[in-house]
């Protein structure tokens, strides 16, 4: 059962930088999963280069981006994890039932 989705952009305004949260409150497995757009600014092969060395363990420490919350956002993303965090309450109350 999703129970929203909702966009984050990061502080820079890069649209690469940009977090997609949505929340599921499914009883049996409530949680909020997070997707990240992947810049395409390398060639393909090079995008392959390092798919294989991710595959074979190999350091791809040098891919990593930022993203920078707006604080203007941050009750946004509060009320998300509060809405979880209520789900998960209500689930073990009805555990101890
Ligand atoms: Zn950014």
């Amino acid at each position: 059962m999703l129970d929203g989705v909702e966009y984050y952009s990061c502080v820079c305004g890069s649209p690469d930088h940009t977090l997609r949260f949505i929340l599921d409150l499914d009883p049996e497995w409530p949680t909020i999963y997070t997707e990240i757009m992947m810049s395409h600014y390398q060639p393909w092969y090079k995008r392959v280069w390092i798919g294989i060395k991710y595959m074979f363990g190999m350091d791809t420490s040098d891919h990593f981006g930022c993203w920078e919350i707006k604080h203007e956002d941050a009750d946004k993303m509060i009320n998300m994890l509060t809405k979880l965090k209520n789900v998960n309450k209500i689930n073990k109350e009805k555990l101890n039932e």
